[in-house]
């Protein structure tokens, strides 16, 4: 394995460490102060679209020259792992706030007409304006079992119409279009299942509330309702010949499956700013010849270092084009445990400073815990282990 990476790339990571150590840091302390997301007219998404972030890895229509494609060249997924890494050591929910296609994209480039591609990736080409996609797959009623999601969609005409409702969906509100799961039949369970574009502003489509989170306040996680909510027959990720087609809740499986190593990479990152910290403090505090402050600091950086070769192993396979299910399974149930447990040590060694509320690594213990929920739970990727490894029933 290798997980070597050239000079230019080594110079994008050194560019992500400027923009977090100037202004990602920042940013998210101040959506943890004031208990909101970042606000869409924030100073920062500006910048974002600025540097040219928020931008689609969809090469444009067909005819578009490569060398007209803005936004450097593409990245194998070590290097992305890499800088998601730094990315979260300076604030993961800043991370997931920033502008672009964000988790849909996979799907709509993986599935999607080239119509669909034009229409909903080509204004992430080169945006005007921070924009937003979002994907809707989780229900009140319906979390790790992906497969018993209610919402309906029906066909009307030359239209589909949608009802159900969604939570915890990220960027939701702000989002110009969601792809919303939806099932033909609830009584079929996954075959009929299938993704829709939803278009912001589409009459049916509100009940917008952002939940209150324990952590990652930088980004929102948002409740909204489809009431007879109509979109175009088109609108269908695929088009309408995949209306027989029953691999859509395939489809929406490897939109996670893919982003697992991304979470144990974010977990990394959140762990690594928490020893960083744990041990600034343990220096200024003269701490560092006490036993019980080296055994701790030594835990968090071994624990650290072990998450962090999973999950580079996991995206070098990917790399290797070699299938990589236990791999990206583990690395997200490891790294995600490993980030809370890294942070509770380092809340141990803070003691009262820590249960004060106002130093860095308590926000980290807060934001570290979504990370063993998000794109299934740790007991989920449990499950698919077992599955895979041993081959154990479902
Ligand atoms: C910060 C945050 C952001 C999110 N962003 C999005 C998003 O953008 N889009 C989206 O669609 N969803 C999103 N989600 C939702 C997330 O995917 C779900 O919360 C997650 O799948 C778990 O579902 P649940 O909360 O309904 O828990 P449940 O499924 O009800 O699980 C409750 C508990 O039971 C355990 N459990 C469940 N089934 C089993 C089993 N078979 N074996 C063993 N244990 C089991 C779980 O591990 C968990 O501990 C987000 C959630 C959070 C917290």
């Amino acid at each position: 394995m290798d997980f070597g990476i050239d000079a230019a790339m080594r110079e994008r990571l050194e560019e992500a460490r400027h923009i977090g150590r100037t202004e990602v840091r920042q940013v998210g302390l101040e959506a943890d102060r004031l208990g909101r997301p970042i606000p869409v007219d924030h100073p920062y998404f500006k910048d974002c679209v600025a540097r040219g972030e928020g931008r689609t890895r969809w090469s444009g229509p067909k005819g578009r020259k490569p060398e007209d494609r803005k936004g450097g060249p593409p990245m194998n997924a070590v290097i992305i792992l890499l800088l998601t890494e730094e990315y979260s050591y300076w604030d993961r929910g800043v991370m997931v706030a920033n502008p672009g296609p964000n988790l849909p994209e996979g799907n709509v480039l993986a599935m999607g007409t080239e119509e669909q591609k034009e229409r909903f990736l080509g204004p992430f080409l080169e945006p005007d304006r921070p924009r937003w996609a979002c994907f809707g797959m989780t229900e009140p009623g319906a979390g790790s079992d992906a497969a018993a999601i209610k919402t309906t969609a029906r066909k009307d005409g030359k239209h589909w119409i949608l009802n159900g409702a969604k939570c915890f969906i990220g960027n939701a509100s702000r989002s110009d279009w969601l792809l919303v799961q939806a099932t033909l039949d609830p009584s079929k369970g996954r075959e009929a299942q299938r993704a829709f574009f939803v278009e912001r502003g589409t009459p049916g489509l509100g009940g917008f509330k952002i939940e209150k989170k324990m952590g990652l306040k930088a980004y929102e996680s948002t409740s909204f309702t489809l009431q007879d909510c109509r979109v175009r027959a088109d609108n269908l990720l695929g088009g309408e010949a995949r209306y027989e087609h029953k691999a859509g809740f395939k489809t929406a499986m490897r939109t996670f499956n893919a982003g697992r190593p991304i979470i144990a990479a974010n977990s990394v990152g959140i762990g690594r700013a928490a020893l960083d910290e744990a041990l600034a403090f343990a220096r200024e505090h003269d701490l560092l010849d006490r036993a019980r402050v080296r055994d701790r600091i030594e835990a968090m950086a071994r624990k650290l270092r072990m998450a962090r070769l999973l999950c580079l192993r996991a995206g070098w396979l990917a790399d290797q084009q070699r299938p990589n299910i236990v791999e990206a399974s583990m690395s997200k149930a490891v790294a995600a445990t490993v980030a809370q447990d890294v942070t509770a040590l380092g809340m141990e060694l803070l003691g009262t400073v820590g249960a004060r509320g106002d130093h860095l690594i308590e926000k980290l213990y807060r934001d570290a815990k979504a990370m063993d929920i998000v794109e299934g739970t740790g007991q989920i990727q449990r499950v698919i282990m077992a599955r895979q490894l041993v081959q154990l029933p479902r």
